[in-house]
């Protein structure tokens, strides 16, 4: 049966819907006359292009941000030293926001539509550069709103170091940083407007280290036992193993050490390898086979062997209650819309993608929702996701089809293009928690949500086990 609601309840939803549109319109403006300041502080972190749990000015830099803006700061936690807390506000609800720092080795990149080194020793490959910056204007712009307003509750940003690799946010989640918030928000630097439902790979990762017995590669090499073919060793056994894996598991690695001289037996090697797949409980498993590959290699080869866990994150969990209402906010803010200056980047840019790199106008409209994502990445906030309600964005801070990790990406993200696309996340994700400040009903349907969804038997266990933060895996 169809209900009216009487004229005068109606004329109050109205008014209410025009206050709170008028309330996000001026958080956008706020947000929009501090673009420049923002841009600066984004370029200064590319500049510095710090890598995992060296990323001591980044991290500085957007503590000093937030402190000046009244935020209280929290460093160095879960013995991290370039982690931190920054805190508005008091009591419930606790809305987190998530900012990243670092950077990628061997990107070192201009901000040029050509592929060129600045000479640096790693760069901004992932826009780590934005995503702190922008998650640090988010935060700001709310504490001001909650100002103004006499909004309750608590805006906090979380300094999250060495997503790349690192594992940076497991520790936190380990540590139980997490543990009093009500919704987390995130997001990253892409090369389109979406904020459907995300999905990551859990992932587990290590490096084995095979010993053996140094001697002359021609005049003794009886006495010698090589390292490296243990390394090699696993290496077959591995490449053996993807045949009885999961069609859709990921296997890879690299060799950090094979010796220094060909007539030199190499008494050490070591191998880098990552598992991965959309469930966890595959990754363990092919995890674990791997080991038993690496142990057999070196009993085979004579050698020894050790193993040091460097990354584990769990695969990313959904929360559509609140996706739901971060999509309606990045429909209300918009795309991406580039000047001639950047129209002629973007298009250099693109013909560099190859055949099939979509459109450049693509940048400025937003993608349709979807529930249900296809994972190719793997991500820490798969952690967070798991421990909070937590929802996420991409932004077009790159050109249209631009991959991650590429000298493309490096290169949009160091200028306006870059900037732009950053604006786009900080304004959503500002408005988004807006939304749930307003809203104790969305805040309890997320957690129920959670609860739902990681099942009642769910017991936080983390992928890199009980191992100290890997504070020196880039060194
Ligand atoms: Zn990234």
């Amino acid at each position: 049966m169809k209900k009216f609601l009487p004229l005068g309840v109606l004329f109050l939803l109205c008014t209410m819907g025009v206050h709170a549109q008028k309330k996000k319109n001026d958080v956008i403006k706020d947000l929009d006359s501090k673009s420049e300041k923002y841009s600066e502080i984004a370029h200064e972190i590319w500049d510095l292009a710090e890598m995992g749990y060296l990323e001591e000015q980044s991290s500085a830099l957007l503590q000093e941000t937030l402190s000046d803006a009244g935020f209280s700061i929290d460093k160095g936690i879960a013995g991290i030293p370039t982690a931190f807390k920054a805190e508005y506000g008091s009591g419930y609800p606790v809305i987190a926001i998530l900012g990243e720092y670092d950077a990628l080795p061997g990107l070192s990149q201009e901000a040029v539509p050509e592929k060129k080194s600045a000479g640096g020793a790693a760069g901004h490959a992932c826009g780590h550069h934005l995503f702190g910056t922008a998650s640090t204007a988010a935060a700001i712009s709310v504490k001001n709103w909650m100002e103004t307003n006499n909004i309750k509750g608590t805006i906090r940003f979380y300094g999250c170091p060495a997503e790349e690799g690192g594992s940076g946010k497991v520790y936190m989640v380990r540590e139980g940083v997490f543990d009093d918030v009500d919704v987390a928000l995130h997001w990253h630097p892409g090369s389109a407007n979406a904020a459907s439902a995300g999905a990551a790979l859990a992932n587990k990762s290590a490096k084995f280290r095979f010993y053996g017995v140094s001697a002359h590669a021609a005049g003794a090499p009886e006495k010698g036992r090589s390292a490296l073919d243990g390394v090699e060793a696993m290496n077959v056994m591995v490449n053996m193993m993807r045949e009885h894996v999961p069609e859709d598991a990921r296997i890879h690695y690299v060799i950090t050490n094979g010796g220094k001289a060909p007539n030199v037996v190499p008494d050490f090697a070591e191998v880098y390898y990552y598992a991965r797949h959309n469930t966890r409980d595959v990754v363990v498993d092919m995890f674990d086979r791997m080991v038993k590959a690496a142990e057999g290699a070196a009993m085979g080869t004579g050698t020894t062997m050790e193993y040091e866990m460097i990354g584990g994150t769990h695969e990313l969990l959904p929360n559509l209650t609140v996706q739901k209402i971060m999509y309606d906010n990045l429909v209300k803010v918009g795309g991406v819309t580039y000047n001639d200056e950047e129209k002629a980047f973007a298009e250099k840019i693109s013909e560099t993608l190859g055949k099939g790199a979509p459109d450049i106008a693509t940048a400025e409209t937003i993608q349709p929702y979807k529930e249900t994502a296809q994972a190719y990445g793997s991500t820490d906030v798969g952690d967070v996701s798991y421990t909070v309600p937590t929802a996420g964005l991409g932004t077009a801070t790159w050109v249209p089809g631009t991959p991650a990790h590429s000298w493309q990406a490096v290169a949009a993200g160091g200028m306006t293009i870059g900037s732009k696309g950053m604006m786009v996340a900080a304004k959503t994700l500002a408005l988004t928690a807006m939304d749930i400040f307003e809203s104790p009903k969305t805040v309890e349907a997320a957690k129920k949500e959670l609860e739902e969804r990681r099942g009642k038997d769910f017991k936080y266990v983390p992928m890199l086990g009980n191992r100290p933060p890997a504070l020196d895996y880039r060194n």
